[in-house]
């Protein structure tokens, strides 16, 4: 298959959108590199410095949970105050336009609600690291009051139940959430358009979803600033900032981006 051409502004992008009955976005670390938040693949990214637990290990001892939250707070207050970025924000427009029912994200920031898209409407493939939840009846359980028992107490949390709390987010070894995948392959195979935004596409299941979307007939389009191993079945490929390229979408919905003007529809 020829490889999708590769341009370097959001018209072709904007028409596509406006030619679809149905855009599914798919969003990855790079949407949020831009608001702060540490792409885990980055070579200088601060999760080198505090590498998460696998799930096994966490399972296994005290020890390991107690030095897991510990690193959790140390990344979280290095984004304490992320704000959604104009990736996101241009996502949110297309969401109430009424354009994309729906988004799967990569990302466990939770800056696509922050942004406006209701919880609801938000496919978590990794999780969720705003909050954490109980391993055995499912339970809600705040970071906040999470900390405070820690340092209150010294042990790691743990539910009325008797299960462990661990932050909501999929670890190295831990199975993906069955709900989320089924959800975010429905919404593959109902979307016409399929739009990939920061996602390197290194990791399965990642990479299937915009492969099934184009076996099924949707067109396929990548915005990320390199090249990703799905370039030659992209229908288009934007290459730049994902925030200046994702900016000026959707601004005015309704109206028709014009091939010689630069400025926002
Ligand atoms: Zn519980």
């Amino acid at each position: 298959m020829a490889a999708g051409r590769i341009e370097t502004d959001w018209l072709s992008l904007a028409e596509m959108i406006e030619e679809s009955a149905e855009v599914l976005a798919f969003t990855g670390a790079g949407i949020s590199t831009e608001c702060g938040v540490p792409d885990f693949r980055s070579p200088d990214s601060a999760w080198k410095r505090h590498p998460p637990i696998p799930f096994d290990a966490f399972l296994a001892s005290q020890d390991a949970r107690l030095e897991a939250w510990r690193r959790k707070f140390a990344m979280d207050d290095l984004y304490a105050g992320a704000q959604p970025g104009r990736g996101h924000a241009a996502l949110a427009r297309l969401h109430a336009a009424g354009k994309m029912p729906a988004l799967i994200t990569q990302n466990i920031d939770g800056l696509h609600q922050r942004s406006g898209i209701p919880d609801a409407d938000v496919i978590e493939l990794h999780g969720n690291g705003t909050y954490a939840h109980c391993l055995d009846c499912g339970g809600r359980h705040e970071l906040q009051a999470v900390r405070a028992g820690i340092g209150a107490t010294g042990a790691p949390p743990s539910c009325d139940c008797g299960g462990m709390v661990k932050s909501a987010t999929v670890s190295f070894g831990q199975a993906m959430p069955r709900a989320a995948m089924l959800r975010a392959r429905s919404a593959t195979l109902s979307c016409d358009l399929f739009i990939v935004i920061g996602s390197s596409l290194l990791v399965q299941p990642a990479a299937s979803f915009p492969l099934l979307a184009k076996e099924n007939g949707a067109r396929l389009v990548l915005v990320n600033r390199e090249a990703t191993p799905l370039d030659a079945a992209a229908d288009l490929i934007l290459r730049g900032d994902i925030g200046d390229l994702l900016d000026p979408l959707g601004r005015h919905p309704g109206s028709r981006p014009q091939a010689s003007e630069k400025t926002p529809l």
